[in-house]
């Protein structure tokens, strides 16, 4: 069941420790569903299955719409709710980094679903691209929605650094207005940290910020304030519509 109007590319929230419509629920963590494409992707799962059921639930989107998973890096607080999710869908490809640990492919694996470890920046489907591993220790991917005109780059807890992830995906999609939404792990840095981060983003091109999760509470309000008309709050229940976005 897919509720939205073909020509509508939307991105909706389904877990975040930032609420935003009551009355889901909030945990920490981060999910977010893309629909309106070709294929419907489900990006990360966050820390809890039962909480992210319940809001996908509440927010009428169906599991079984979802064709992809995409796991943005290891950490429980994006891949803990996989087996739930799986246990009601197991008809999806997972895409996750290829140093996931074997015992985890193998387990998605048995719960039904394909498994699609990821290396390099390669196309998933149609429009959607990931920007392959980036960083050493704390690994992670990327989801870039292409759009031609606009591009949006959903990031798990960009642990290697919202600005890295940035750069890289214009290396794949070329240069273009990004939208950015999810974690951009600022919750421990300062203000000036944070605007320095803020000017490099706009350097290389980044529109609108829907900043979540781990961007924390200084980051979140830096961000509005750089970003004006074009800060987008986002929390659990948010819908943004890239359709409208000029
Ligand atoms: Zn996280
Ligand atoms: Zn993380």
């Amino acid at each position: 069941m897919k509720n939205h109007a073909q020509s509508e590319i939307q991105i909706t929230t389904v877990f975040d420790n930032y609420a935003f419509q009551a009355p889901l629920k909030t945990a920490w963590g981060y999910a977010c569903v893309v629909t309106g494409l070709d294929k419907t992707v489900l990006f990360d799962t966050g820390g809890d299955g039962a909480v992210l059921l319940a809001n996908m639930k509440a927010l009428n989107i169906d599991p079984s719409s979802i064709d992809y998973v995409f796991l943005s890096h290891i950490d429980g607080d994006h891949t803990d709710g996989l087996a739930h999710f799986l246990a009601v869908n197991p008809n999806v490809t997972v895409h996750l980094l290829d140093s996931f640990p074997s015992d985890f492919m193998a387990e998605t694996r048995r719960l039904g679903a394909k498994v699609h470890p990821v290396d390099g920046p390669e196309q998933i489907f149609e429009t959607a691209f990931t920007t392959g591993v980036i960083g050493q220790l704390r690994s992670e991917h990327s989801l870039i929605v292409d759009l031609g005109e606009i591009a949006a780059i959903i990031t798990g807890c960009a642990h290697p650094g919202i600005a890295t992830i940035v750069a890289r995906a214009r290396e794949i999609v070329d240069a273009k207005p990004f939208l950015i939404t999810g974690g951009f792990h600022l919750f421990r840095s300062n203000k000036s940290e944070i605007n320095d981060v803020i000017a490099d983003l706009k350097g290389l091109g980044v529109k609108w910020a829907g900043p979540c999760h781990c961007t924390g509470d200084l980051g979140i309000h830096l961000f509005k304030e750089a970003f004006g008309e074009n800060f987008i709050k986002v929390g659990v229940g948010k819908t943004i519509n890239l359709s409208t976005l000029k």
